[in-house]
Parts: structure tokens; sequence; C-alpha cells
């Protein structure tokens, strides 16, 4: 039984992005992929569980389990005992820290250029069911050619951000990323 254990939610507050709901807190799980959070954190019992991969634990097991530490070297890691981690111990959790951290901001990076593309895709498609309503004549149709082709790309891109493929959401990142040049309805460019 160890003595002095640290509060688990500043523990694991501190290692992955922690939500909270009533008393508990709610984390995508750092043991296994997911996309909703199955992992929470309860801080009246000072334990965590994970609905999805069963891992279950008190501050220690979870540092334990998430820097491949053994109960002694995790105790160290957690300032609860003065027995520092050897070199290469401290040296690998230095660099799972940082791989750690630049993937989460990478992650954020993504999920805020996700929301905001989704909106204005659905914006733009909306606004273009609503231009396609106005369209009475042959020449119209001529003159708003071009947007029929843009929106069968944004049509296409909405569907890859509604599924579930992970790795054709990253590609449309890629290509697209933040070059993506918007259009308003307000836009000279629709009249
Ligand atoms: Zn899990």
């Amino acid at each position: 039984m160890v003595e002095n254990k640290p509060d688990i939610v500043s523990v694991i507050g501190s290692e992955i992005t922690l939500t909270k709901k009533g008393s508990r807190y709610y984390a995508l799980c750092p043991y296994h992929s997911e996309k909703t959070p199955s992992f929470i954190v309860n801080s009246d019992k000072q334990t965590f569980h994970c609905f999805g991969c069963l891992a279950h634990g008190d501050s220690i097991h979870f540092i334990q389990k998430l820097h491949n530490l053994s109960f002694p070297e995790a105790l160290s890691y957690l300032g609860i005992e003065q027995k520092k981690l050897s070199p290469r111990k401290y040296r690998e959790v230095q660099k799972q820290k940082e791989i750690k951290s630049i993937k989460k901001e990478l992650g954020e990076i993504y999920r805020e250029w996700e929301k905001d593309f989704y909106t204005e895709l659905c914006e733009l498609c909306r606004e273009f069911d609503l231009l396609k309503l106005a369209i009475k004549t042959e020449a119209d149709l001529d003159r708003y050619a071009w947007l029929y082709l843009l929106q069968t790309d944004w049509k296409f891109w909405l569907e890859i951000l509604r599924g579930e493929n992970d790795k054709l959401k990253y590609g449309l990142y890629r290509k697209i990323g933040n070059n993506f040049e918007g259009h308003t309805l307000g836009d000279n460019e629709w009249k």
C-alpha cells in the first residue's frame, strides 16, 4: 500500500486531456484507439476504468502502463520515492512524452481544421442548393457550370469527413489543409 499517492485526476490530467462531467472525468483511452471516450476517471475512488479495453487501476498503474515502467519506476516518476529513474529509462520516458505531446498537438490542429472545414462545406452546399433554385435559364446553367463541378468535390469531401476512414481524412487534410479558398454567396464570384 502506497501512502501519499498523488491525486489521480491531476496525474492523468497532466498526461491526457480530461473532460469533466459531474463527478467523473472522461477521456479518449490512451491504451487503445477510439473516437468516443470510454475512459473514465473516478476521483472519489481514485481509479480509472476503460470500457473499451478494460484497462483499470489507480494513478500508479496508469503511469506504469502508459510509460511502460516497473512499479518502483512509476513511484519515482510520480515523485513518491526519491530513487531516481535510470538515465536510460529517464530518456525513454522523456522521448515518449515528447512524441505524445507532438501527437496531441497535431491531433488538435487536425480536429480544429476538420470542424471548420466541415462547417464550411455544409454551408457551401446549403448556399449552392439555394442558388440552384434561382437558376431558370440555360444561360444561367452555363454560367454556374463550374459551381456544379466544385459541388461534386464538396460532397465527396463531406462524405470523407462523415466517414470512419482516418486515412482518407488525413489524405484530405494533406491535400487541402489550409489552402482551401472558401466561397460565400455574398462573394462576387457567385454572381
Ligand atoms: Zn481503453
